[in-house]
């Protein structure tokens, strides 16, 4: 549907300097720096509201708390405890979305309470952009195909002071090992692994 699209295909237009009709209303889900990324952008492509839907609270949001102030300070709304069940169009364009409450329930693995619908609180919201901001992982291309070892979120486990992998030879950094993580760590990892390739083939294992 015309009106739906991926943060990462936003943020791709955006910055290759491609024209983006988002329209007046924004809606951006998810609660990651994606998510305020997307707004910020929204704001500044000239929406006139542009909000921030997040199914748990503000202290479980991963978004670092600097972006989420600043994105506050330039006139971002944000939506707690709150979840996208359906898009509405009409001639294939986006017109409204329909948006179910939640509310805070038991932990998850992730250690962060689970969110939990309120029944029948569903509600009726125009809309002129939704921008999906969810479910971002690492790209795995032929990842299974040099069976190393992962943990329960699926990133490659290594030894923490070499980065190597459970395969001898094959190092691993950035965030297919941390998840998503920052350029800063993905850098430092990557001269780590570095200096551990280059004690290995000088050494050996
Ligand atoms: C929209 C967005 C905004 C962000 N903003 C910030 C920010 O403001 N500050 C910050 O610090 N961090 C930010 N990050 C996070 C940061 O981009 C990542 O933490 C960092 O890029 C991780 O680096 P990496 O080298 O591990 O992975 P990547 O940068 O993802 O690089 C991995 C590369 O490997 C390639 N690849 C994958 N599989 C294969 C294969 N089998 N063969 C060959 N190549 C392969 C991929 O195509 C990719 O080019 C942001 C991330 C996103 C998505």
């Amino acid at each position: 549907m015309h009106g739906v699209i991926a943060g990462t295909d936003l943020l791709r237009k955006v910055g290759l300097g491609e024209s983006v009709n988002i329209g007046a209303k924004v809606v951006i889900v998810g609660g990651g720096n994606v998510a305020i990324d997307c707004a910020r952008s929204c704001w500044r492509l000239g929406a006139q509201e542009v909000e921030v839907l997040y199914r748990r609270t503000r202290s479980e949001m991963p978004a670092w708390d600097i972006e989420v102030a600043e994105a506050e300070a330039e006139g971002v709304k944000f939506s707690f405890l709150a979840a996208p069940v359906r898009f509405l169009g009409e001639n294939g364009r986006l017109t409204h979305m329909e948006v179910l409450r939640m509310e805070l329930g038991d932990p998850d693995e992730s250690g962060r309470r689970r969110p939990v619908p309120i029944e029948g609180s569903e509600q009726r919201v125009a809309v002129d952009t939704v921008i999906a901001a969810i479910g971002q992982a690492p790209e795995r291309f032929n990842l299974e195909s040099l069976s190393l070892e992962t943990n329960r979120w699926g990133m490659i486990t290594t030894d923490p002071p070499t980065l190597a992998t459970s395969r001898p030879g094959v190092f691993a950094g950035g965030d297919c090992t941390l998840g998503a993580a920052s350029f800063v760590e993905a850098v430092g990892q990557g001269r780590q692994a570095a200096e551990s390739i280059h004690s290995y083939l000088e050494y050996g294992g």
